[in-house]
């Protein structure tokens, strides 16, 4: 695996996140994006390396709206940039580690991505991805 990509962070407000994040981290997201599949407003912003995603349910009854209601706002998956997202999650089933989708599907900012069951990984979800390069 590659490196720590992003931190997903569910919001109640896209719009007043951003403005935080903004200033917290001096330079206003690269990237906003809608999420049709996920049902998700997304913005990213780049820090270092590495990148910040926020994310807004668009559906009451979605899963950030979900996780929110249950948790509270806050950091809701981390994700690991890997190269071949097909041999990880081979891999990783075959370690005993539960898929949340059986196929790679396409998410945010031009990646395919998996999600790994969060009892799988100490209450964390993890998300791998991979950019879409064709
Ligand atoms: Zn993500």
């Amino acid at each position: 695996m590659q490196k720590i990509e992003h931190i997903g962070i569910a919001v109640k407000s896209l719009e007043s996140a951003e403005k935080i994040y903004t200033t917290l981290l001096g330079s206003p997201p690269y990237k906003r994006e809608t999420v049709e599949s996920e049902n998700v407003s997304t913005s990213f912003f780049r820090v270092g390396p590495n990148k910040i995603e926020l994310l807004e349910s668009l559906d009451p009854e979605g899963v950030i709206a979900k996780y929110i209601e249950k948790k509270g706002e806050g950091i809701h998956h981390i994700a690991i940039a890997v190269t071949d997202i097909v041999a990880e999650m081979k891999r990783l089933e075959k370690e005993g580690y539960r898929l949340l989708n059986l196929e790679p599907k396409r998410g945010a900012d031009n990646k395919w991505v998996c999600f790994l069951h969060p009892k799988d990984c100490n209450g964390v979800l993890l998300e791998l991805c991979q950019e879409i390069t064709s």
